[in-house]
């Protein structure tokens, strides 16, 4: 019999991190099911990148960690809180491409 193992990342949604708890809660989380074997810790591998209405890169970033699903694959962006400056998870598509809103 084979144990259907399932993720919870449809379920998941981005999230900003604005308390220390929170970050250690998340953290702890990802931790707690790479252990599982759900989620993989891999190499960051490219910029977030913010364009202005030209197409122009306005500026980029790399968030401090990549997970991605063993189950599902879809990819998450972690990036740390730098009090008062928010952290931030959030989804990349399969080319670690960011495809949402403006912070
Ligand atoms: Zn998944």
């Amino acid at each position: 019999m084979v144990e259907k193992i399932s993720c919870k990342c449809s379920d998941r949604y981005e999230i900003d991190i604005d308390s220390y708890s929170l970050y250690e809660e998340l953290k702890k989380f990802f931790e707690t099911e790479i252990l599982k074997g759900i989620y993989e810790d891999i190499p960051v591998l490219k910029p977030i990148l913010l364009f202005d209405d030209f197409k122009n890169v306005v500026t980029q970033w790399y968030p401090d960690k990549w997970y991605k699903c063993s189950v599902c694959g879809q990819l998450w962006a972690f990036e740390y809180p730098d009090f008062p400056a928010f952290g931030r998870i959030y989804k990349l598509d399969n080319n670690g491409i960011w495809h949402g809103a403006c912070r």
